[in-house]
């Protein structure tokens, strides 16, 4: 695991071209985090892999990046949920054949569940939240890695959630899922450093206005939470040459200072 390093992606401001020339793969390219995420990536130039399940969805950001002068993107339908080793297997060749490399791969589609006491936890339900969360990222990841290898500067991004590092009541597989994803990019990150140009972190976005918070805080004034484009530059800090040589990490795309500032930090006022 590298030392501790000064970096961090809540400072840093992009340059314009940023990701000129960089391949990055966006999981949940959809909706929420993920399509701000993308959108920013090709209005920084990169060329952007929209991953998701909803084909019309991704055609929609695909047509947002399309009428910039952003690089075309490409989409590659996926369900996270259902998808067998061919249809991983089908991603990575068409990656590999498109582009012959990846440089930056987020893992950011995620299922909330329910917010229930682990003693009343549906067992189904807990099934589809870790399979999603986890499961598909570590299958995503494994056959993307020759395509990263290839790469000179790649940035593996997993994205964390405060419950999946402090641990809070009836937050149940989705917390238990965000600290499975701190474990995977650990060992994933100690195994590729010094052995490879591939870097692995993990990324908190903090509160962001979505359809997730809609759910987890229907209550709320969903007014005062950030919109996800806001959040998008410690994104490009990760995937971009900014991070280099940073691995093994755990970093917030907000100040944690005031309460409430993580997504995940308050009770569901549900
Ligand atoms: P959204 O619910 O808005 O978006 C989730 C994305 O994941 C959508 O693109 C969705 O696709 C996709 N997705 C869900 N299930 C599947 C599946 N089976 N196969 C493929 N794609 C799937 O959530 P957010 O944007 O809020 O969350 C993005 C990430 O940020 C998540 O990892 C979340 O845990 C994390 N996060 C969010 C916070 C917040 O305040 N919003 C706080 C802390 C962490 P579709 O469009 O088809 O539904």
């Amino acid at each position: 695991m590298s030392p501790t390093t000064a970096f961090d992606p809540r400072a840093y401001v992009p340059a314009p071209a940023e990701l000129a020339g960089r391949v990055v793969a966006i999981t949940g390219a959809s909706d929420g985090i993920g399509r701000a995420v993308a959108i920013a990536c090709a209005q920084h130039q990169a060329q952007v892999i929209l991953i998701g399940r909803n084909e019309k969805k991704l055609e929609e950001v695909h047509m947002t990046i399309a009428a910039t002068s952003a690089p075309e993107a490409t989409i590659a339908v996926l369900n996270l949920e259902t998808a067998l080793a061919r249809d991983y297997d089908a991603v990575a060749d068409a990656i590999e054949e498109r582009y012959g490399r990846l440089d930056g791969l987020l893992h950011n589609a995620a299922l909330l569940g329910t917010l229930t006491p682990i003693e009343h936890y549906d067992m189904a339900t807990w099934c589809r939240v870790l399979h999603v969360n986890v499961t598909a990222a570590f299958a995503l990841t494994q056959v993307l890695l020759p395509a990263l290898r290839k790469s000179a500067d790649a940035s593996v991004v997993f994205t964390a959630s405060s419950v999946g590092r402090h641990a809070r009541a009836y937050w149940g597989a989705y917390a238990v899922s965000k600290f499975a994803l701190e474990g995977l990019s650990q060992v994933l990150g100690d195994e590729l450093e010094g052995t490879s140009h591939v870097r692995v972190n993990t990324l908190n976005p903090g509160r962001a206005r979505t359809a997730m918070r809609r759910s987890a805080y229907p209550a709320e004034d969903i007014e005062t939470v950030p919109l996800p484009s806001s959040l998008t530059d410690p994104y490009i800090a990760l995937l971009g040459p900014a991070s280099h040589g940073v691995t093994g990490q755990a970093f917030d795309a907000q100040p944690l200072s005031r309460p409430g500032a993580d997504a995940s930090s308050a009770r569901s006022s549900s």
